[in-house]
This record gives C-alpha cells, sequence and structure tokens, in this order.
C-alpha cells in the first residue's frame, strides 16, 4: 500500500482535548452545555450513534440528556417536544435522532429546533449561514471530513475535489465549506453515475470524498495518482463494514486514504461535540 492512512481518531483526539479544556473553563463559569437527544421510536442504527454520544459527551464534561418519545408520536407531540427543549434555559443543545418513523416529516421537524442550539447544524438558519461562508453551526460529517483534509496539510486553493453524493448533510454542505477555501468543486450524484461519466470526474480528482453508501462504487483504477481519498460511505458486506471505495487498489495509487470504519466517523461525533460547546459559549454571552 503506497497511501498514507487517514485515520480519524488521532485527529478527533486532539480536538476533543481542546473541546475538554473549553468545557472545564465553562463549568468553571457555572455553566455546563446540555445537549438533549430526542428518539423518536426505535432504531438500532441511530442507538449506535446515541451509544456514542453519550460516551463523548460525559468523557467531556458535557451532560446529555436522552428522552424517548413513542414509535407511533405523531408530528405534532414531537413538534411540540421540540418546542419545550427550545424553550428550557438548562438546554443548550439539541439532536432529533435520524431516522424518525414513517410518517413523520424529518426535515419539517429539524427546522423547528431553534437555531442557537441546533448542534447538528441541520436547521434552515444554520444550513444558510453556510452558504453565507460564515458556518455558524455547520453539519458535523462536513466538518469532520474538512479536518480530515486540513490534516494532510493540503493547500486547498484552485485544487480539483470531486465529491460524490450531495445528501443535505454530507455533500451539499461539504461542497460549501470547500468552495469557501477556493477549491473547485464538483459534486456528482445518482444523475452522474447513471449517466457513465462517473469514472471521467472521479479520474481528475486531487482531493475525492465518496458518500454514497454502496460497496465498491468508486474503483481503485479511477483514483489519480497522489489524491487524497476521504470515504464516508459505511457499507456492511457480510460481516465487514467497508466504504464506498474499493480500498485496496486505491490505496495502490493515493496518496492519503481514510480506513472504514474509522476513518470519517470518530471525527462526526467530535465535531457535534465541538459544535454543542460553541452553541453553549454563544448562548451563555461568552462566545
Ligand atoms: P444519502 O443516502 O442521503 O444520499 C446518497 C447520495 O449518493 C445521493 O447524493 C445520491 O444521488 C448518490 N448516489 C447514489 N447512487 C449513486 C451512484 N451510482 N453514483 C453516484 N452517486 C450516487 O447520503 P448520506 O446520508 O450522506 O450517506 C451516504 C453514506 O455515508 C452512507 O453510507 C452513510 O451511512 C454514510 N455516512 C457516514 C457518516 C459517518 O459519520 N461516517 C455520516 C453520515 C453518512
Amino acid at each position: 500500500m503506497a497511501a498514507q492512512l487517514l485515520k480519524g481518531a488521532p485527529i478527533a483526539e486532539r480536538i476533543r482535548e481542546e473541546i475538554a479544556a473549553e468545557v472545564a473553563a465553562l463549568r468553571g463559569k457555572g455553566v455546563t452545555p446540555l445537549l438533549v437527544a430526542i428518539q423518536v421510536g426505535e432504531n438500532p442504527a441511530s442507538a449506535v450513534y446515541v451509544g456514542q454520544q453519550q460516551k463523548a459527551a460525559e468523557k467531556l464534561g458535557v451532560s446529555y440528556r436522552l428522552h424517548n418519545l413513542p414509535e407511533d408520536a405523531t408530528q405534532q407531540a414531537v413538534a411540540d417536544f421540540i418546542g419545550k427543549m427550545n424553550g428550557d434555559p438548562e438546554v443548550t443543545g439539541i439532536i432529533l435522532q435520524m431516522p424518525v418513523p414513517q410518517g413523520l416529516n424529518a426535515r419539517e421537524l429539524q427546522a423547528l429546533i431553534d437555531p442557537a442550539k441546533d448542534v447538528e447544524g441541520v436547521s434552515p438558519a444554520n444550513m444558510g449561514w453556510v452558504v453565507f461562508g460564515r458556518p455558524t453551526l455547520a453539519p458535523c460529517t462536513a466538518l469532520g471530513v474538512v479536518e480530515l483534509i486540513n490534516s494532510t496539510g493540503v493547500n486547498l486553493y484552485g485544487k480539483e475535489v470531486v465529491i460524490v453524493g450531495h445528501s443535505d448533510i454530507v455533500g451539499k454542505p461539504l461542497a460549501l465549506l470547500l468552495l469557501d477555501k477556493f477549491a473547485t468543486t464538483t459534486v456528482c450524484h445518482i444523475g452522474t453515475g447513471e449517466r457513465g461519466v462517473l469514472p471521467d470526474h472521479v479520474k481528475g480528482a486531487e482531493i475525492l470524498v465518496v458518500a454514497v453508501g454502496k460497496a465498491g462504487l468508486i474503483k481503485g483504477e479511477w483514483i489519480k495518482e497522489g489524491a487524497i481519498v476521504v470515504d464516508v460511505g459505511i457499507n456492511r458486506v457480510g460481516d465487514k463494514i467497508v466504504g464506498d471505495v474499493e480500498f485496496e487498489p486505491a490505496a495502490e495509487r493515493a496518496a492519503y486514504i481514510t480506513p472504514v470504519p474509522g476513518g470519517v466517523g470518530p471525527l462526526t461525533v467530535t465535531m457535534l461535540m465541538k459544535n454543542t460547546v460553541a452553541a453553549a459559549k454563544q448562548q451563555k454571552g461568552l462566545g
């Protein structure tokens, strides 16, 4: 393997040390960030994420409270609960765990979260600040990918960046965050794939970020020599978790490549904690 492994844990660890120091300083001023997670019904995938949040919060001295609402909770009931958390001055951060049960409109519910407490950066106001190039609370995975790319020391100015996947929480905000660094940013998606031109775009990428959720979508031979490859995808294949990029052949060509698992994952929850502390500081007039 020619590529250097771009592991998330050491970068996350460094950021967490900074966060822990900030939390200690806040506590010294009588402020404890309180993150409230709202889980509607049961979901094994979000249960894993809740566990990670709980553990990270505990380690950093952030208070964490999980509220379970029943599977059959109505849109209005969830909206009312979000309203209650918005109005509670002790609560400084709110997450609505995804996915919510079918029949609920997740987007509309997320839009109800007070932007000041929206630590996942999913409310229209916070997305809007990303568009304006003044991210306050930006989506956590997109922020994590930026940290991973920055850790290589690359200068983004004018670089050819290709992002595969245009979701609201990863591809779109990431494109805007990187545009802001004057990267030349191309966003590919299902339309690109179905038109058969995905390899053409990927082959030109000096920095490639893939967030699709299809194992082996990106062939190793498409990777440009010396590229930075960040694989956000999570796919279960048999008893293994793999990304969207064919790892071994891609690692032969890339300069840096994230492992899956162990690349982006540790940074997502870390950036959530960073946003949580930033939100608490802002609300208490300490930001
Ligand atoms: P999504 O599932 O909302 O959207 C998938 C994207 O892939 C869309 O833009 C779609 O157009 C595109 N796509 C689908 N088929 C394609 C094809 N053949 N060619 C090109 N593009 C294609 O995206 P998401 O919520 O950002 O999730 C993407 C992946 O990233 C999933 O595997 C998810 O589990 C993972 N993820 C990981 C983390 C983490 O912390 N590691 C966080 C978020 C998402």
